[in-house]
């Protein structure tokens, strides 16, 4: 995968239309890098998931020129807080509160739905009660975000089941995510590059079943388990 950096180290992705920051990494899990993405879009601009450096005069901004909302997977994003950037923020009601503490919220949603004819909000609770994916469809890809609730280890496909996580729900939402029509894979964090990967659905259901299987198991279900991931509360 060929990614080209701008002198910001902002990444013109391969995905016409995506954006991703400049790689950000976690603090107590260097290793890891986080990652927000800008979605190019008539109806309006997007900023999915955030991370803390994240600059208003970001290069990637001159292609997508104002955002209109910024939604966020879940709220352990929202300790991330990029300064001087403040589009209208949407979250998940199960996530209000605590993403309010750091930051105002413009909008909550609590079901699956539609926003214009392209985006769509997918509820999948397990790492947090109010994570929520998302599946936006250009005229060449879908995209799915799915933040930590399915991550990428060196190109493996990892989720992150906390202690506070609900594993059944979590189950239930890897089952939702595997019926999903999608071919491109856009998580928050991941380990190494890619940083999101272009997948098929033969492809997609094999890893999310495997990924299911461990936590059946009642393994840990990381592709390689980082252990401070699940301490910590990313
Ligand atoms: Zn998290």
């Amino acid at each position: 995968m060929t990614q080209r950096k701008t002198a910001s180290e902002q990444i013109d992705t391969e995905i016409s239309g995506l954006y991703a920051s400049a790689p950000e990494p976690l603090g107590f899990a260097p290793e890891h890098d986080l990652r927000a993405f800008g979605l190019r879009r008539e109806p309006g601009s997007l900023l999915i998931y955030s991370v803390s450096g994240l600059g208003g005069d970001s290069p990637m901004f001159e292609d997508l020129g104002d955002i209109s909302r910024q939604y966020l997977n879940h709220r352990h994003e929202a300790a991330f807080i990029s300064e001087g950037l403040s589009p209208p923020l949407f979250v998940h009601e199960n996530e209000r509160s605590s993403v309010a503490e750091s930051r105002p919220v413009e909008g909550t949603f609590s079901e699956r739905h539609m926003l214009d004819e392209d985006f769509e909000v997918i509820p999948t609770p397990g790492h947090t009660s109010g994570a929520t994916a998302f599946l936006w469809e250009t005229d060449e890809h879908r995209l799915l975000f799915t933040g930590d609730t399915i991550y990428l280890d060196e190109g493996e496909w990892g989720a992150a089941v906390l202690d506070q996580s609900d594993r059944d729900l979590y189950i239930g939402s890897l089952e939702l995510i595997r019926e999903l029509d999608f071919d491109v894979l856009v998580p928050w964090v991941a380990r190494g590059l890619p940083c999101y990967q272009v997948t098929g659905e033969a492809d997609a259901r094999r890893r999310i079943d495997a990924i299911i299987a461990r936590l059946r198991r009642g393994e840990a279900a990381d592709a390689r388990p980082p252990g401070s991931i699940r301490e910590t509360g990313t």
